[in-house]
């Protein structure tokens, strides 16, 4: 512990965001570029304990809810470096969980401070902005480098998807001396690091950075290889030792009402693809972007990634901007069955509601709403009939009854479905005859990640079901130590 009464010397203090105002002009991120003077920074290392429990790193699931950090960063450790200004010791324990802190430093919801000891009579320790800190330093003074193992075992792996839980899986395995290609079908490596969290939220620089590295270490990109399509699996079973399948829950939730075949009605995944790649590959000059300029926007679905399309339409110049959810709205701080270390499931606003109260003057949320109907005009959406709801219990079952009067029609020219995925393609499992689970995700238990069949595992979102990528890389890294196990007994 760097300072035994750091935590009630100072306060939290967290990175700041530029003014919404500057940055809804730009696709760069919404975070401050430039990182808060190391003093300021070993000031917050500082506020952690050392304590005698630290869920911080405990990772498991409490009251069916996610505590602490799945890596098993070694947060106390990192601190303690940091306050001490030994930077290198800092990069040396978070490489040894985290094979990329640069995205989960600036994309994780830190489960971690959600379960700091500091956070029960005080603000947690500002863990992910520590984590930022630690890797952008590592960076600067060149001890990041390729990862290239000092000797190869001839053993060849194929991955399927370059997420985060496909790359983190690739470096292992590239480490461990065995010979990798990832296979995707984008056009660019990522998945939804890439084409799904907007540039705002994560600057496409930094995977490319980070996919460079891999390349130089050896690590094999074939992309635009859609497996199932361009590339057979009986090629890759041929060609090569193990495979793993990271190829996400890509399947996106439907809302099946009347209109729904109507024009201007988008996944959010699609609208959120459509605009990273016109951005990257254009500056947003080929107008191929799905378009929310001078539009009504209802966004479906009031999580993340609502709010990244909020934010997208936002810097588009939508004429009004809504985002609809139908459950109620959470307390604004814990209640007495969400209590610490679990991760609290409390209200925020978010960058994306922040820049529209800047815009339109209020939070484009609005809770218990349905939606009933598209309605269209001349073939594409032009409206929409919602209405308020209730939840009630109806024969032992929470259920969402309308209340009578509140039904209303609002303008919509561009409706955005965020409302979560349902599991791993079809395709994957036509292809490889791998079991498929109940919730529509491959089968592969969380020890060896072997799938039913032999020499074929699965990691990440395709095997968990949708989720955070923070447990794509744990996952990635856990599956390739049981590959790699798996080779070397064969
Ligand atoms: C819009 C959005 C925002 C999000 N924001 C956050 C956030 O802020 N923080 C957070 O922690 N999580 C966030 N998530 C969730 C997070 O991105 C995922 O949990 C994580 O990316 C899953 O990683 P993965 O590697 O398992 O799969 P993915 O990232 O989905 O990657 C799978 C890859 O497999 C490829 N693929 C699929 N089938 C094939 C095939 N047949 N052949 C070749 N390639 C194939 C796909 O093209 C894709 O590139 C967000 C998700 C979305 C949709
Ligand atoms: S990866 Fe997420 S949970 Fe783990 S230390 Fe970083 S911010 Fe916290």
């Amino acid at each position: 512990m760097g300072k035994p009464t750091g935590f009630m010397d100072y306060n939290r203090k967290e990175l700041a965001m530029r003014p919404a105002k500057e940055r809804l002009h730009d696709w760069d991120e919404v975070k401050t570029s430039s990182l808060p003077h190391k003093k300021d920074l070993q000031t917050q290392a500082a506020r952690c304990m050392d304590c005698s429990i630290p869920f911080c790193h405990s990772g498991i699931m409490l009251n069916g809810s996610l505590s602490g950090c799945p890596l098993h960063n070694l947060m106390p450790e990192f601190n303690d470096f940091v306050y001490h200004g030994l930077d290198h010791f800092a990069y040396a324990r978070l490489n040894k969980t985290n094979n990329f802190p640069e995205f989960t430093s600036h994309v994780c919801p830190a489960p971690c401070e959600g379960a700091c000891s500091a956070g029960l009579v005080n603000d947690p320790v500002s863990i992910k902005n520590l984590e930022q800190y630690v890797i952008e330093q590592a960076f600067a003074s060149k001890l990041v480098k390729p990862n290239k193992p000092s000797h190869r075992t001839g053993k060849k792996v194929a991955i399927i998807g370059s997420g985060p839980a496909g790359l983190a899986c690739a470096d292992e395995l590239n480490k461990a001396g065995h010979y990798v290609t990832v296979y995707e079908r984008a056009d660019r490596p990522g998945g939804l690091l890439m084409y799904g969290i907007p540039n705002m939220k994560l600057d496409k620089k930094l995977v490319e950075r980070r996919v460079e590295l891999l390349k130089k270490g050896g690590v094999e990109f074939s992309l635009n290889s859609e497996v199932g399509h361009s590339v057979s699996s009986d090629m890759l079973r041929k060609q090569y030792d193990a495979i793993v399948l990271c190829t996400g829950s890509t399947i996106p939730r439907d809302l099946p009402l009347p209109g729904r075949d109507l024009d201007g009605i988008h996944f959010a995944k699609d609208y959120l693809h459509s605009t990273t790649k016109s951005l990257l590959d254009s500056k947003m000059k080929d107008g191929k972007a799905i378009s929310a300029k001078g539009k009504d926007v209802v966004v479906i679905g009031g999580g993340d990634t609502g709010t990244d399309c909020v934010a997208t339409a936002l810097r588009q110049g939508c004429k009004s901007i809504r985002q609809i959810e139908i459950m109620p709205c959470l307390p604004h701080s814990r209640t007495p069955n969400n209590p610490w270390p679990e991760f609290p499931k409390v209200f925020k606003t978010d960058y994306g509601q922040e820049e529209a109260i800047e815009v339109f003057g209020k939070d484009p949320r609005q809770y218990c709403i349905s939606t009933k109907e598209f309605i269209g005009k001349d073939g594409t959406v032009d409206k929409l009939r919602i209405c308020q709801i209730e939840w009630k219990n109806v024969n032992c079952m929470m259920t969402p009854v309308e209340i009578p009067g509140t039904e209303e029609i609002i303008p919509a020219q561009l409706v955005l479905l965020a409302l979560g995925f349902i599991g791993t393609e079809q395709t994957i499992f036509d292809e490889f005859k791998v079991q498929r689970s109940q919730q529509n995700n491959i089968v592969a238990d969380d020890q060896e990640y072997a799938t039913s069949i032999e020499g074929i595992f699965a990691a990440g979102d395709a095997r968990r079901g949708q989720s955070l990528v923070v447990w794509a890389i744990a996952e990635g890294r856990k599956a390739a130590a049981a590959v790699n196990k798996y080779l070397s007994e064969k």
